[in-house]
């Protein structure tokens, strides 16, 4: 009987297991590996591991917490969770039943990406939806938004501070006035020919009137949901973000299944690493804390 099982072992799980860890609480971590920065080399904006792979900050965080006697770690997918007599149990695919006093999800979010020829192939390497992640290595570089909605406003109005910006509009919206008015003092550029593809080095935008328009990078937005059913499974109650639906927690990072536990991506529509390894200390804190101040 662990005191927590944290599934999900990338930035928000492992930084909620560190505070257990030190907490000297009995937890295992078990993670499939499929961290959502995964596609791109470098994670930029995290203080003190900016330019990074993505893959040796979570190695460095591991091999940090391994050294705590009291964490265990499992290279497995859950592929079940349930509400038992003393807490929960987790089924995995291939190393059986673990069972815990508290169930955290750090389970992170999958990317339905607009399904235009190309882009797939090139998220994470020159097609982003984070400027903070990725705009700065762009080099002030021509950069286009591919529009999905008029939320992709957001983008097109934030671009122009790290190159000049042109909206592919795709058929997704129409500006009203007061977007074209907001558009222009940004000194955005609109494109309403409709996409055909993305191809090139980095994002040369295919055009169906038969015109490239060469990018040093394109942004866009993409459609997410929780990357694994468990919450659902527990029936923690889940609400509409502005991207797609997240896990509802409370200030402690607690769901509404009392005893369960959510923190990074799958909880919050606007993330990035550093905000998943603080939500991540929140939810381990909360976690621990619920393990000395219930009865239960
Ligand atoms: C292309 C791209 C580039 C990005 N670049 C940056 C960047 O440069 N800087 C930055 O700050 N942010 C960046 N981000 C955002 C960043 O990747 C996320 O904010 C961050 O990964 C969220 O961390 P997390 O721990 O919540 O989830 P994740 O990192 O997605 O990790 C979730 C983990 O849970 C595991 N998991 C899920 N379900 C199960 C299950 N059932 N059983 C076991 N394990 C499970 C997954 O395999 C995965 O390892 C980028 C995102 C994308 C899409």
């Amino acid at each position: 009987m662990f005191d927590a099982i944290i599934v999900g072992g990338s930035y928000a799980g492992l930084s909620a297991a560190l505070q257990l860890a030190r907490a000297r609480r009995k937890i295992l971590v078990i993670d499939a590996g499929q961290r959502r920065n995964r596609f791109a080399a470098t994670s930029h904006g995290f203080l003190g591991q900016d330019g990074r792979t993505p893959g040796d900050i979570v190695a460095d965080a591991r091999a940090q917490l391994a050294a705590y006697s009291t964490v265990e770690f499992v290279d497995d997918q859950v592929e079940a969770v349930r509400k038992t007599d003393k807490g929960f149990s987790a089924q995995t695919v291939a190393n059986g039943d673990f069972d815990a006093r508290r169930l955290i999800l750090a389970t992170g979010v999958a990317d339905e990406l607009p399904d235009v020829p190309g882009l797939r192939e090139r998220w994470g390497k020159s097609i982003f939806h984070c400027p903070y992640c990725h705009g700065y290595e762009l080099d002030q570089g021509p950069i286009g938004v591919l529009a999905v909605s008029d939320m992709s406003m957001h983008h097109a109005m934030m671009l122009p501070d790290w190159g000049p910006t042109t909206l592919f509009l795709n058929g997704a919206f129409v500006p009203d006035a007061e977007q074209l008015a907001q558009l222009q003092r940004r000194g955005a550029k609109i494109e309403s020919e409709p996409v055909v593809q993305i191809s090139g080095e980095q994002a040369d935008v295919e055009l169906r009137d038969g015109r490239v328009i060469q990018l040093a990078g394109l942004f866009t937005m993409s459609k997410i949901s929780p990357s694994s059913p468990l919450a659902a499974q527990l029936g923690c109650a889940l609400e509409e973000g502005p991207a797609g639906s997240l896990i509802q927690t409370n200030g402690a990072k607690e769901t509404t299944v009392s005893g369960v536990f959510a923190c990074g991506d799958a909880t919050r529509s606007f993330s990035s690493v550093a905000i998943s390894v603080a939500d991540g200390a929140t939810a381990g804190a909360g976690t621990h804390q619920s393990l000395i101040f219930r009865d239960h």
